[in-house]
């Protein structure tokens, strides 16, 4: 980063997940397009270097988005971040169009992340967490013009504080375990799979069980079916069955930057009918892919006469206990069903997540922040939470706005014209 501790930023960023990775792009590439148009931006990151949900890295998980819907390509497809600029800079454009194949792995996805962060990097302070943000006190009738973030280093030593005219909150999702249910080092969250197996000596795992019917589920349960072949694998599915992501081209419109204005303008029933007939485009669903290749595994086990794939359907998970060594999982079929007991070496919940939430960052600000009749955040259509008077710096949302803004809000789809966005609010804020 560029030594400007002690300067206001006109934007400063909280998580440099791709949301954040993208804005930092579009800031750049706006400074480059007139002079004048340079702003001061820096961006705080928790993690020691950029990730992105590195813990399902899993090999040969492929993207569920098309790669065009890369950082850049909606809002500028001239860019020079772009994926096929990545692919042309690795030398594997050619042998990437002979594969034919619009969903690259997360692993390719994730170097070319890597590959873009690099180059905005002196904009990013990683293994920094910010922990509030606070209005300073101004005795002047007008408020403040600026927000005051008090920054954590890696240790959780606070101390840094830094001044922002507007902030741009993307704090990603938040891991939702069932109720009931603790993490510890037998207990995980798919979140963070990889990093708790890695710690583990495969040969000690011959019962693990996977709690879920989403994608990630059933993309772990694969994983250990693979990875562990002395080991029974147990998938607690409180469906029936995992059911298949909607990916049809109709159904995909709902992703189309268009979509945002359909959702934010429509009626409280529009917005209803989005949710209902459309949740199954990304909600606990499963590429038909990877459902297929699960199915015949089981299948294959079946006519070799093996039982190491076990699908325990219409079974939720309502408790865990430790006993002794084992991890024992208490499943449920129904509310008044009997509670059935499974004795596993690990449970992995990949129970999915909940919408971003700024509250508690938010502090004391909250209370300028204008709330809906259902007390979420009232949010323009620029991504900014509306405020009362008394504030008059930039809140902006990348994430946490699914009520406003539509099924794209947590995903990737957007986000390249959701930062241009953003940045056309600051920009005509700035001037106006
Ligand atoms: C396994 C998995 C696969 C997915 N695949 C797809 C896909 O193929 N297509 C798709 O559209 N969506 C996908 N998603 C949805 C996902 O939400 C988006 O891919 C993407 O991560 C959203 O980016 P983001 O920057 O908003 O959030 P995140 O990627 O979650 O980044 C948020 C960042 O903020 C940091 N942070 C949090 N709090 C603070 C703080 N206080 N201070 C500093 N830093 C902080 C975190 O460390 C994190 O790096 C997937 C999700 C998962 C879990």
């Amino acid at each position: 980063m560029r030594n400007r501790e002690h300067e206001i930023y006109d934007v400063v960023g909280i998580g440099f997940g791709p949301s954040n990775l993208s804005l930092a792009i579009a800031l750049e590439e706006y400074a480059a397009s007139g002079p004048g148009n340079e702003m001061s931006a820096v961006f705080f990151e928790r993690q020691s270097s950029f990730g992105w949900h590195r813990s399902m890295l899993l090999p040969s998980a492929t993207m569920q988005i098309s790669f065009l819907k890369d950082l850049v390509t909606f809002r500028n497809p001239t860019s020079s971040f772009s994926f096929i600029a990545y692919l042309h800079a690795s030398g594997r454009l050619p042998q990437f169009v002979n594969n034919q194949d619009f969903f690259p792995t997360r692993q390719e996805f994730h170097q070319y992340l890597e590959w873009a962060q690099a180059q905005v990097a002196d904009r990013v302070v990683y293994g920094s967490e910010v922990t509030s943000i606070r209005q300073p006190f101004s005795a002047a009738p007008q408020p403040p013009d600026r927000l005051l973030l008090e920054v954590a280093d890696a240790a959780g030593r606070a101390g840094r504080v830094i001044e922002a005219r507007n902030v741009v909150i993307s704090t990603g999702l938040v891991p939702s375990m069932p109720a009931g249910t603790e993490r510890d080092e037998r207990v995980w969250h798919s979140s963070e799979f990889l990093e708790k197996y890695r710690r583990m000596n495969p040969r000690e795992l011959r019962r693990v069980a996977v709690a879920g019917a989403g994608q990630s589920a059933a993309e772990i349960t694969r994983f250990l079916y693979d990875e562990l072949p002395h080991a029974q694998v147990f998938a607690a599915v409180p469906s029936y069955g995992y059911s298949v992501a909607d990916d049809t081209p109709f159904a995909n419109r709902i992703f189309d930057p268009e979509a945002v204005d359909d959702y934010y303008f429509g009626t409280e029933q529009t917005r209803g009918a989005f949710w209902r007939y459309h949740r199954n485009t990304n909600y606990s669903v499963v590429d038909g892919d990877v459902i297929r290749e699960l199915y015949r595994r089981s299948y294959d086990d079946e006519v070799r006469g093996v039982s190491r794939l076990e699908f325990l359907n219409l079974t939720m998970v309502t408790g865990v206990k430790r006993v002794g060594a084992e991890t024992r999982v208490s499943l449920q079929s129904g509310p008044d069903a009997e509670v059935r007991e499974l004795n596993v070496d690990v449970l992995v919940c990949a129970t999915g997540y909940d919408p971003m939430e700024p509250t508690g960052l938010l502090g004391d600000l909250d209370r300028l922040c204008l709330r809906d009749e259902a007390g979420r955040y009232r949010v323009e259509r620029d991504y900014r939470i509306a405020t009362s008077p008394e504030s008059r710096c930039g809140i902006y949302l990348q994430g946490g706005t699914e009520h406003t803004h539509g099924l794209t809000s947590s995903l990737l789809s957007n986000i390249a014209v959701r930062s241009g966005e953003i940045v056309d609010s600051i920009v005509a804020r700035r001037t106006a």
